[in-house]
């Protein structure tokens, strides 16, 4: 993509208005206010294309969520850490480094034109934090859910960063105040210990000190006295201040800015580090924004079950067949998806027979991103209804295109969900991509069997399919 001519619409929160402003630019003025430009330049890249990541995947016109309260633009400045800047502005906060640091920047720019990182063609959730203090996190530790990418790496690049350690004190009534919290009041009767600090207080039967532990070693209640100066031995020991010690600075997800600066000082090249601190991503051009066309690239094969004269399909107590209704469905399916972009193959497009290990062949010479066989559910009691998904064990992919499809088929056209789950059936085992197995409904319920013999149904059932794909493909 040439950045020079994709216009992201921004909304300005300060004045209230939409701003169109160069992809390029933004991604420009997002790595000025999140990294210090004194940092090596491989690290400016390495910032520039994270920032790109966020926008890209944000921004609605690249399929992004965009901002909920303004439909016309494609990113709020605030939400997304956009801070608009011009070079007056750029001039004061350089100062003397002003030309070499713009020139440092715009060559970051040019040489990372484009790029994103991605996982499976999505753009990622790019986090980065200033300093992880030995090891970046887990992201199921900050944010709750397992992201593959967000996986703890060992680092102690960052080692020279000034919060590799660092303390910070505080008064107790502070913490009282900011925790709302409230603390034992000392008084010279009480033992209170602070475990390795000052413990086994001895008293006599006045209350006075005759013998306490501090930092392991034993000392006398007088020599305690003479040695710090106390008014008498009738005391008590409270805390004032505690110091909280910190290694690092920041979540720890993702990218340690100290620490990648180090690897670029010991000639790192960007591509190294974000796959240092990002597992198992790849570094794209990114694809023009289309919302005409929101599956572009992708490849998707669509298998109606069943076919031919002698088939074992499901029948409908009125004589409906599974094997016509997928068929229709898969058909109409196929145009919408043509229309959105997709290139997609048809295991068969009329009612023949074909065989499981010929679609299994066909899907696989494809490579699809997705093989999505649809099918309809039999059963003897005839009131069971409901759609079932089934995706291959483990391939989250395909779990998470078979919960996007689900939803889509409940809110569109009030399916029961009967779950998605894994199974291990012929197709989803030979299928080396990501497949899904779609039992659209029991036909063998009459209140289903006569809402999938009416056209309209089929069209609007076949439309929140898709939709249902688009939906897991936005950005
Ligand atoms: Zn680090």
């Amino acid at each position: 993509m040439s950045g020079n001519n994709i216009y992201i619409k921004v909304y300005r929160s300060e004045f209230d208005k939409i701003e169109s402003i160069p992809i390029e630019e933004i991604v420009k003025m997002k790595v000025i206010s999140n990294i210090d430009i004194s940092f090596h330049i491989e690290l400016l890249k390495v910032q520039a294309i994270v920032a790109r990541t966020q926008v890209v995947r944000n921004a609605r016109c690249f399929g992004g969520v965009g901002y909920e309260s303004c439909n016309e633009c494609d990113l709020c400045d605030i939400d997304n850490n956009i801070h608009i800047v011009d070079e007056e502005y750029l001039k004061k906060l350089w100062k003397e480094n002003f030309e070499e640091y713009k020139d440092k920047l715009n060559r970051a720019m040019k040489e990372t034109e484009g790029l994103i990182i991605t996982i499976n063609n999505k753009p990622i959730d790019a986090h980065y934090h200033n300093t992880c203090g030995g090891s970046t996190e887990n992201s199921e530790n900050v944010i709750g859910n397992e992201i593959v990418y967000l996986r703890r790496v060992l680092c102690e690049y960052c080692e020279d960063s000034p919060y590799w350690n660092n303390k910070k004190k505080f008064l107790l009534k502070d913490i009282e105040e900011k925790l709302n919290v409230k603390f034992p009041t000392a008084y010279y009767g009480l033992d209170t210990e602070i475990k390795k600090f000052i413990e086994d207080i001895e008293r006599d039967e006045n209350g006075r000190v005759t013998a306490l532990k501090i930092a392991g070693k034993t000392f006398k209640g007088q020599d305690v006295m003479k040695l710090l100066q106390l008014n008498s031995t009738r005391f008590s020991i409270s805390p004032e201040v505690i110091s909280f010690n910190t290694g690092g600075k920041g979540h720890g997800l993702g990218i340690c800015q100290y620490g990648a600066n180090k690897m670029a000082n010991t000639g790192c090249l960007y591509e190294d580090i974000i796959n240092y601190y990002y597992t198992g991503v790849e570094i794209k051009k990114c694809n023009k924004p289309s919302i005409k066309k929101p599956l572009s690239g992708k490849i998707i094969v669509l298998d109606p079950a069943q076919g031919g004269e002698s088939c074992n399909d499901a029948v409908g107590i009125n004589g409906l067949r599974e094997k016509e209704v997928v068929l229709e469905i898969a058909k109409k399916m196929y145009k919408e998806l043509k229309e959105c972009g997709a290139d997609v193959f048809l295991t068969r497009s009329k009612d023949e027979y074909v065989s499981l290990g010929k679609r299994a062949k066909f899907g696989n010479d494809k490579r699809p991103d997705f093989f999505i066989s649809l099918s309809l559910n039999s059963f003897p009691n005839p009131s069971i209804h409901g759609c079932e998904i089934y995706y291959y064990k483990r391939d989250k992919d395909s779990e998470g295109l078979g919960n996007s499809i689900m939803d889509s088929l409940v809110s569109g056209v009030n399916v029961v969900n009967r779950g998605v789950k894994n199974a291990d059936f012929f197709l989803l085992k030979e299928i080396k991509n990501s497949s899904l197995q779609i039992f659209l409904d029991y036909i063998t319920n009459p209140e289903q069997e006569k809402k999938l013999s009416n056209v309209n149904y089929i069209d609007k059932m076949s439309h929140f399919l898709v939709k249902g794909i688009v939906y897991y493909y936005r950005y």
